[in-house]
């Protein structure tokens, strides 16, 4: 527990190289309201308790995927999946952040189903929607899944203040749940990147 407790507290090295497979094994191994106080506390080291930062979460583009992650509605092979939204013209995102801004938000969050972006028009709207939001002064996020390099690098120069990738399982049991292609240890952007616990 200790040796856990002293990695994570040594802020020499980058989080990455802190996070050992031993420390995760060790953190995994702690009391849930163990877990839950050390939460707590490395919270109010650096924030208001008391204070909700929210962010308004946008699916751009919704459905019809063509792949088949057992977990996801946004899959067009399964009966249950949602309906097909193509992706919104840039306007109509921005009158959403616009309207979120006015209730409080600080950032947009904007998801697209489907493995990659499509290039092209598709793209450029996102880039475009960046842009947009970040000229009314809130955080752009984007979650569209595998990314070029060269795709990576448009969106940090469009503004993006974060990429957000769903991590949903181990590349040794991804195979079980995503039949369709592998787990997507792809191109992320050089952006501060978050992990959701679900898609
Ligand atoms: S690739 Fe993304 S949108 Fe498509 S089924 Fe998988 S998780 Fe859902």
């Amino acid at each position: 527990m200790e040796y856990a407790k002293a990695c994570f507290e040594d802020h020499s090295q980058p989080l990455q190289e802190r996070m050992s497979r031993e420390v995760i094994r060790r953190l995994y191994e702690l009391p849930l309201p163990e877990l839950l106080f050390r939460a707590h506390s490395t919270h109010r080291e650096h924030w208001n308790p008391l204070e909700v930062r929210m962010s308004t979460l946008v699916s751009v583009k919704t459905g019809a995927c063509p792949e088949d992650c057992a977990y996801c509605a946004q899959s067009s092979r399964y009966e249950d999946c949602v309906p097909f939204q193509p992706m919104m013209k840039v306007e109509e995102v921005l009158e959403t952040a616009r309207a979120a801004k006015i209730a409080g938000s600080t950032r947009l969050c904007m998801g697209a189903s489907g493995r990659s972006p499509r290039e092209g028009r598709e793209f450029e709207a996102v880039l475009a929607m960046i842009r947009g939001v970040k000229a009314l002064g809130m955080e752009a996020c984007v979650t569209l899944g595998m990314l070029s390099d060269d795709q990576a690098q448009r969106l940090k120069e469009a503004g993006l203040d974060y990429y957000n990738h769903n991590l949903d399982t181990s590349p040794e049991y991804y195979a079980r749940i995503a039949w369709a292609f592998c787990m997507p240890w792809q191109t992320l952007p050089r952006l501060p990147i978050r992990f959701p616990s679900t898609a």
